[in-house]
Parts: structure tokens; C-alpha cells; sequence
């Protein structure tokens, strides 16, 4: 691997260096070749062949050099001061074979300076759940964090009940969180200067061509993670965590605990039990985004240049940025022009939606077998699944848009909207239940289904043999939701 470890280098205030604190027997739980393809990683022997012994801990290649990070955040609106990696290392950093900077990160592996209350770990079947989505968010094309592989122990961890200890190597393309900033406008306000002249050298070079780098950067990070935010509520990813702390200054997240992907089409869907106030629910995604770079971007006018005036002109084009890429988004998914009749009958779309409850990711992908009846069995089955929930008056209303909707995909051609539709409405989410079976048999030692799952999201906008029907298959109606709350 091509290391290119920079993060050390800087002030050692922001860190702490240390080992991680092995895992007992640490066992294979599941590889991304792929991932470790992109990152160099297959091709070093040593790597390959000590690779769970290093995600357990026990053994430390002589280039990484493990540090946890010190950071702050606003947890749920409130300011929780500092937090920093309780649990985690950065173990090295590394250029991947695009010659883009990655960050290796071992989740799970002790305490650290900034582990306060907490026991350093991470249980199973958190860390299934954070590979799975990091995974499944990555292969539908959504900015995120990944993971190399994780491992599972005999090391036992206490939450409600007694549980396997497991350790995930995350890779992203940085840890940095907004949480960063704001430790240190905090703790160490003096460093601010060269650590911004770190991220935007580090992760947004381009940004020196301007005249004003500091603005040009902020305002990057914000259009990114409008970007990112309407690519989840097209895709109908709930995160159920958007503290600042998990939110990364290249437009992309951190730390999937209680997130979901939106299963019956309910806009005030809360997926994060913890979460009392629905703060966090999917359709207040955007807003808070928004909240957090507001939060966040004052804590730049200690620089030189950047006035509370210049930074609304950064964060100016954050609404704009997330209704243009959502709106053609949500075109895109119906095949249709980006124009004011298409968004029309979208959002008619959503309302058949949410007044039937009908499942989002099946009844977007249903449209292709309305268009080309003979072409897709797969989706013919879904929209039979789908004209059967409706009731007679529904019905109407379903004739009544599929109608004008047929209409409107007149003015494109058919070829060119169903590949639209194809590439942009997935077959397959990760569903919570399909989490759960995959988590309820690893725990029992068996991690087919783990493979089988990680399989078929890698190519999810395919149908694919290997699927089963609980995979395409939403709760009933109404159904209790299934708790799934903060860190584990
Ligand atoms: P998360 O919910 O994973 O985003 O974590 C929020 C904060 O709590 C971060 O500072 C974590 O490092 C810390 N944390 C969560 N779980 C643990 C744990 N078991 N031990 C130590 N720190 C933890
Ligand atoms: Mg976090």
C-alpha cells in the first residue's frame, strides 16, 4: 500500500497515539476484496495473510501508526462538548489506486482518552449493520464510508444482554468531522488556522485556485452534503444520527447505528428509537443538514477574511444545491424530462405513495414493467403487488396518474427512460429484516447470509438469482417498527 499517513503530522493536541487493544481469538467475519483491491491491500502478501489479526488488534504493520482523534459535536441540538474516537483508531492512511487519500479506521478496538463512559467496543451486530450499509450506500453510488472487512471475537461486551465483541475496518476518505472544527474552536482555537489549510490542501486542493480558498472550501462542503443529503432522500436512506460529529467535511457520513432505508413510504418516518422528538425523522434530513452547517461555519470567523456576511454567501446555495439535485433526481427515477410537468406528476407520485402506504424502493422500480409490460417479470410482479394494496378509490387515482404519466414519457424515448429507471430505482435496499436474519445467524456462527446479503447490494439495481423473497418484501402495514436505537 502507498502509505501517505499526514494526519500525524499535525499538532498533537488533535490525537492521541496508541495501540489498539486486541480482540481474544479475533475470527474472519467477512472481506471486500474489492475494497481492498481499490486500496492496495490485495496485492501485499503480509496484509493478505495477517489481515484478521489486524482487524483484531493483535498485530500492527510497522507503517500504520494508530492514533484516536480528538473531536467535538452537537448531539440531538445540544452541544456535548468533547467526544473524540471512544472506540476507534485511525490506523493509517494510505493513496488508493485512484491516487485518492483513504483512511483506515479500526472500529471496536479498546478504549481510548475519549472513550468516557463507554467500554471501547463494539458489539456484532452493530458492526454488521454499519459494514452492510456503508456497503450498500457505496454500490448505489452515494457518497459514504466503506469497510475493508470486520471480525467477530470471543471477547464478550455488555449492553442490554451479554454480546460478541466484533471490530470493523472502516475506510473512508476522511474522518474528519464537522465535530473537528468544533473541538477545536473550543479547546484549542490557535490551531484553527493550519488545520484549515490542512483540509482544504488534503481534500479540497482545487479551492487554492480561488481567491478567497477558505470560502470556496466551505462552500464545497456544503454543496456537497446537500448533494449527499437529496441522494438519501431519493434512495430513501434515513441516517437516524446526524449529529455534527457524524457528518465528514467531504460530504459524506460517519457511524451508521440506527439508520434505515425506507421500506412503507411515510415521510415522518423515524427509524432511530432513541430518537423521542423525531428530530431526525426522513423528511427532516434536508433541514438539518442545513442546522448543521449553520452551527458549523461560524466557527471560521476566527480566520482572517471571513465575516458572519461571507459565510451566508456559503451556505446561500445549500437549498438550491439539494432541490435541483433532488429534483432531477426524483425525474430521473420516473424517466421523465426535468420540467415542471414531470415534478408535477412526481410528487402526485409520492402522495399515492404515502396516503397507501406503499413500499418506496418497489413501487419506483414497478414503473419499468408499466412502460415495457413484456420486458421485466420481476417488476410485473411488483406492480401486480402493488395495484393489488390499493383500494377502489386509490385505484382511480393510480389510473388516473399512470395515465398522464404514459402521457408525459411520450416526449423521451422509451429506451432512454427505462434506463434511467433501470439505473436509478435499485431492485434491492438493505431492508432492516434482511439486516436482522443476517445479524440472528452470525451470531450463531454462521455467516452465509452476511455474504449472501453483502452479494446481492453489490449490484442493486440488478435482479439477481441469488435473492430471496424476504428481500423485495416490506412489512405489512402498520406493523410495529423494529427498535433500533444509538451506538452499540
Ligand atoms: P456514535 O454513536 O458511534 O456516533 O458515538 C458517539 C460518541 O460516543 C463517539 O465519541 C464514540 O466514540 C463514543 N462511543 C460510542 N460507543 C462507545 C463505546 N462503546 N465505548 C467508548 N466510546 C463510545
Ligand atoms: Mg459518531
Amino acid at each position: 500500500m502507498r502509505y501517505q499517513n499526514t494526519y500525524v503530522t499535525l499538532d498533537t493536541r488533535l490525537y492521541h497515539e496508541q495501540q489498539p487493544t486486541p480482540l481474544d481469538n479475533p475470527r474472519a467475519g467477512h472481506f471486500n476484496t474489492e475494497v481492498a483491491k481499490q486500496l492496495g491491500w490485495l496485492d501485499d502478501d503480509e496484509l493478505m495473510a495477517r489481515w484478521v489479526k489486524i482487524l483484531g488488534g493483535q498485530y500492527v504493520p510497522a507503517e500504520f501508526r494508530p492514533l484516536s482523534m480528538a473531536y467535538a459535536g452537537h448531539q440531538f441540538g445540544q452541544w456535548a462538548g468533547q467526544l473524540g474516537d471512544g472506540r476507534g483508531l485511525l490506523m493509517a492512511q494510505v493513496l488508493d489506486n485512484n491516487d485518492k487519500l483513504q483512511d483506515l479506521h479500526l472500529k471496536g478496538i479498546g478504549l481510548t482518552p475519549y472513550s468516557r463512559m463507554g467500554d471501547g467496543r463494539a458489539v456484532l451486530r452493530s458492526t454488521i449493520r454499519e459494514y452492510l450499509c456503508g456497503h450498500a450506500l457505496t454500490q448505489l453510488g452515494i457518497p459514504s464510508s466503506n469497510a475493508l472487512g470486520f471480525v467477530v471475537s470471543d471477547t464478550r461486551v455488555r449492553r442490554e444482554r451479554m454480546e460478541t465483541g466484533a471490530a470493523l475496518m472502516r475506510v473512508a476518505d476522511s474522518h474528519i468531522r464537522l465535530g473537528h472544527v468544533e473541538w477545536i474552536a473550543s479547546f484549542a482555537p490557535d490551531l484553527l488556522n493550519e488545520f484549515t489549510d490542512y483540509m482544504i490542501d488534503t481534500y479540497y486542493p482545487e479551492c487554492r485556485q480561488s481567491e478567497t480558498p477558505v470560502l470556496a472550501f466551505l462552500t464545497a462542503v456544503v454543496e456537497r452534503t446537500a448533494r449527499m443529503i437529496a441522494d438519501w432522500q431519493l434512495i430513501g436512506f434515513a441516517h437516524g444520527v446526524m449529529n455534527t460529529d457524524n457528518l465528514s467535511i467531504t460530504g459524506s457520513t460517519l457511524d451508521f447505528g440506527p439508520f434505515g432505508f425506507m421500506e412503507r413510504f411515510d415521510p415522518a418516518w423515524i427509524n432511530n428509537h432513541s430518537d423521542h422528538t423525531g428530530r431526525y425523522a426522513y423528511q427532516n434530513q434536508p433541514a438539518i443538514g442545513h442546522w448543521n452547517l449553520n452551527t458549523w461555519l461560524p466557527h471560521f470567523m476566527r480566520l482572517e477574511g471571513v465575516t458572519r456576511d461571507t459565510l451566508a454567501d456559503c451556505l446561500a446555495p445549500y437549498e438550491a444545491t439539494f432541490m435541483q439535485h433532488y429534483q432531477q433526481g426524483l425525474c430521473r427515477k420516473l424517466g421523465l424530462p426535468h420540467e415542471k410537468e414531470s415534478l408535477t406528476l412526481a410528487f402526485e407520485w409520492l402522495t399515492l405513495l404515502e396516503d397507501n402506504l406503499l413500499d418506496y424502493t418497489n413501487s419506483f422500480r414497478a414503473l419499468l414493467a408499466l412502460v415495457a409490460p413484456d420486458d421485466y417479470s420481476h417488476e410485473q410482479q411488483l406492480l401486480s403487488t402493488l395495484t393489488a394494496e390499493l383500494t377502489d378509490e386509490a385505484s382511480k387515482v393510480w389510473q388516473d396518474w399512470s395515465t398522464r404519466y404514459l402521457a408525459q414519457l411520450q416526449s423521451v424515448s422509451v429506451k432512454q427512460a427505462l434506463d434511467s429507471m433501470r439505473e436509478n430505482n435499485p431492485v434491492y435496499v438493505l431492508r432492516n429484516s434482511m439486516a436482522q436474519r443476517a445479524i440472528t445467524a452470525a451470531e450463531q456462527g454462521q455467516f452465509e447470509e452476511v455474504n449472501r446479503v453483502f452479494e446481492l447490494l453489490a449490484n442493486p439495481y440488478n435482479v439477481q438469482d441469488i435473492a430471496i423473497e424476504l428481500d423485495s418484501k416490506p412489512p405489512t402495514p402498520h406493523a410495529p417498527q423494529m427498535p433500533i436505537s444509538c451506538s452499540s
